[in-house]
């Protein structure tokens, strides 16, 4: 490979050499406004999958950076899920809010379209299904549309229910039963995801605490299921078994790892290590097991891709639930090779995918 010996090259072409991506395309349509960056980071596997997020970027070099971030975290957790799909992420610069428009969603079909099956959309922050109609309209490279439209409707609850196998086989790993009977467990955020894993542990009779920042929703999720309510800093001080951050990124960090008393980490938020060398190796070395976000959040994006071949609810949920199988092996394989959880998945990721290329 060519070494790049321009700085200025930087920003885009330098990043996609050193992160690995195939694409990258920038979108302007200045009658709808329509800002966009759609990256398509690998697509050994299959087409590249990933959701369109609408984020009120304060500028381009962040959009790029997220969306670069993003489709690189897309190709690894296809990969470590088994699916035949590569991974790509599209970002719409503006208010979801205020500059969300019919039109701008079409436009933004159109681009899909263009690129006819290699990068195919779905939902994420910003977006509701009535957006995906919209792309639908223009292209039929998208998923996560209605059920009532032969899709596949709201992935979390199936997000949620792969968390759940992947908290149970980290507790298998440390305690030699799967079992979450009387376990103290936290989560952090109540939201799509967090609510339904809340239901499968409640199931279990887990000791559950909720905390979230809309009080409302902790209110009705404390109620509806009996979980105590915790809030503020001291979240991160508590007596608990297991974590779930089903909330934000970036919650295991310098400051949060130093004081976490749990046994083990497991939830749907994405990015949880703030840095993944540094907070991976010190997790590590506190002795707590840390099942990766990419791979026991995956339930969703296996629900997605089950639409593609015409969906079957039954079957997406017997894959997820293999989230328990994986999860296992990978934290036996970092136990094993004495390498953080992270290390081992994504090693196990990019086997697959270089067992691929031609
Ligand atoms: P959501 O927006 O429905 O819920 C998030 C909840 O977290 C909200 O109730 C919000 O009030 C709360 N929250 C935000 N900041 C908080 C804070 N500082 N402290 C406590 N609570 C806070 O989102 P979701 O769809 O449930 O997704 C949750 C997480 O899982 C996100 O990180 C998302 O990227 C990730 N994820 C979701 C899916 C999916 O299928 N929805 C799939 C993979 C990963």
């Amino acid at each position: 490979m060519m070494e790049v010996k321009n700085k200025n090259l930087k920003p885009v072409i330098g990043n996609m050499q050193t992160m690995g991506h195939e694409q990258v395309i920038f979108c302007n349509d200045s009658e709808t406004g329509l800002k966009a960056i759609i990256a398509i980071h690998d697509t050994t596997l299959g087409p590249a999958l990933g959701g369109t997020r609408m984020w009120n970027y304060s500028n381009e070099i962040d959009a790029l950076n997220d969306v670069l971030r993003l489709s690189r975290g897309m190709t690894f957790k296809a990969s470590i899920s088994g699916l035949n799909l590569g991974g790509g992420k599209a970002v719409i610069i503006g208010d979801a809010k205020t500059e969300k428009t019919e039109a701008l969603m079409k436009k933004f079909g159109e681009y899909v379209n263009k690129l006819g099956g290699t990068y195919i959309t779905a939902e994420d922050v910003g977006m509701s299904t009535k957006d995906m109609e919209y792309v639908r309209e223009m292209t039929k490279h998208v998923t996560g549309i209605p059920e009532s439209m032969g899709g596949s409707g709201d992935p979390s609850p199936v997000t949620a229910y792969g968390v759940y196998w992947g908290m149970k086989a980290s507790a298998k790993f440390k305690w030699g039963s799967d079992s979450l009977e009387g376990k103290t467990i936290l989560v952090q955020g109540v939201g799509h995801v967090g609510e339904n894993l809340v239901k499968h542990i409640t199931e279990e009779d887990a000791k559950v605490f909720v905390t979230d920042i809309n009080e409302e929703k902790l209110a009705e999720v404390s109620e509806k299921y009996g979980a105590k309510i915790i809030t503020g800093d001291a979240i991160y001080d508590m007596d608990m078994d297991i974590y779930a951050p089903c909330a934000l990124g970036a919650t295991l960090n310098t400051d949060t790892i130093h004081r976490l008393k749990c046994a083990i980490v497991a939830g749907a938020a994405n990015n949880q290590l703030e840095d993944e060398m540094i907070h991976g190796e010190m997790i590590k070395e506190k002795g707590i097991v840390y099942a990766p976000d990419f791979l026991i959040n995956a339930g969703g994006l296996i629900n997605v891709y089950s639409e593609i071949n015409g969906y079957d609810r039954e079957k997406s949920l017997n894959k997820t639930r293999k989230i328990y199988d994986t999860t296992l092996e990978i934290l036996l394989k970092a136990e094993q090779e004495d390498i953080t959880t992270h290390k081992a998945a994504l090693v196990i990721a990019e086997q697959r995918i270089q067992n691929n290329r031609i």
